[in-house]
């Protein structure tokens, strides 16, 4: 079964790329290659330098007899959101909706959907459930959820089925260590640690040590990209058998501080990182762990990689193969 999948040469995506081919789906990579990398992409899969904007899709998805589509294409920096909110626009909202309607007109039934945790912004409550406040407080959190909410009006008016994830801190790389994370510039805090462990940053600074956490810095729910990429698989699985529109949170339900990353990197590594104490980042919630218990009840989601000390080690054999990333391939 032919599934397109848009953002294919990101770093989710390519990890999806991968899951869909093992699971026996034939995968289709329609990427502009703003941000994703050709080498990310295994040789023998077909892939088409398009925009997601572009009408074009619409052949693309008829001519290769697509069934469904997993859409990966975005921006995702939420600080570069605050202050060039137009691409955002631009690219995630006005991307999206083309997309989906190319998808409607050419006859593509279903939708699985990369969105975010960022949806929920600052949470009254901890573990996260799919039904918690939807509250965004950045722009890319609310493009993704403007999405979200197209994606639900096809599906209740059109008759089109998704499945929206709503991922926590995706981490880690493929065990083979021949693809991983490599975004320009890089903002999240594994990437960051263990380039800095690499000595290619004199130091790691901890944004805040002042939250209301045990240690003082902030909790995250960190989850394999293996993990979520097997999620992908059988939301598709499940939508092409008929199953009904639906959201999930995906996490692994744990909570690290930001110095439990940097002791279990500092173990794994076996390298004495440099560490800073800095300011908050704007914008960033004390606390964000997810339930996943819906997802896990429904589609059966059972993720296998996601202790901490296997995301960095996995993480970790990426970078010291690649330390320039995608350009040593
Ligand atoms: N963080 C940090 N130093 C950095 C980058 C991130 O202390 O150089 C913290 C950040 O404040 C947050 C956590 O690490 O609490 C995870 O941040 P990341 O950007 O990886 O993901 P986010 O949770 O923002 O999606």
């Amino acid at each position: 079964m032919n599934i397109l999948v848009t953002g294919g040469a990101g770093y989710i995506g390519s990890h999806t790329v991968r899951a869909l081919i093992h699971a026996g789906f034939t995968p289709i990579v329609v990427d502009n290659f703003s941000r994703g990398h050709r080498n990310a992409i295994p040789s023998d899969v077909k892939v088409i330098e398009l925009d997601i904007a572009n009408p074009k899709i619409i052949n693309v998805l008829r001519d290769n007899n697509i069934k469904g589509i997993m859409h990966f294409a975005a921006h995702s920096q939420v600080g570069e959101s605050m202050i060039n909110p137009s691409i955002y626009y631009e690219n995630n909202v006005v991307g999206s909706y083309r997309l989906i309607e190319s998808a409607r007109q050419a006859g593509v039934q279903h939708f699985v959907f990369s969105s975010t945790a960022a949806v929920y912004g600052e949470p009254e409550v901890v573990p996260i459930v799919e039904t918690s406040k939807l509250q965004p407080t950045n722009v890319y959190g609310r493009t993704k959820l403007m999405i979200e909410d197209m994606l639900h009006d096809y599906s209740s008016i059109y008759g089109s089925t998704y499945v929206a994830l709503r991922y926590f801190n995706a981490a880690g790389a493929d065990e083979s260590g021949e693809i991983g994370e490599d975004h320009s510039p890089e903002t999240h805090l594994i990437p960051l640690v263990l380039e800095t462990a690499l000595g290619k940053r004199p130091h790691i600074t901890v944004f805040g040590t002042d939250y209301d956490t045990i240690d003082g810095t902030c909790i995250r729910d960190y989850i394999h990209v293996t993990d979520l990429a097997s999620a992908h698989v059988l939301a598709m699985n499940y939508l092409v058998g008929g199953g009904e529109s639906r959201v999930f949170n995906l996490g692994s339900g744990n909570g690290f501080s930001v110095k439990d990353i940097i002791d279990t990197a500092k173990n794994v590594t076996g390298i004495n990182i440099p560490v800073e104490y800095g300011e908050r980042r704007k914008g960033d919630p004390s606390t964000l762990i997810a339930s996943s218990d819906c997802i896990k009840d429904i589609l059966g989601w059972n993720p296998k990689h996601s202790e901490l000390s296997q995301i960095i080690s996995d993480a970790w054999r990426w970078h010291r193969l690649h330390p320039s990333g995608y350009d040593d391939i």
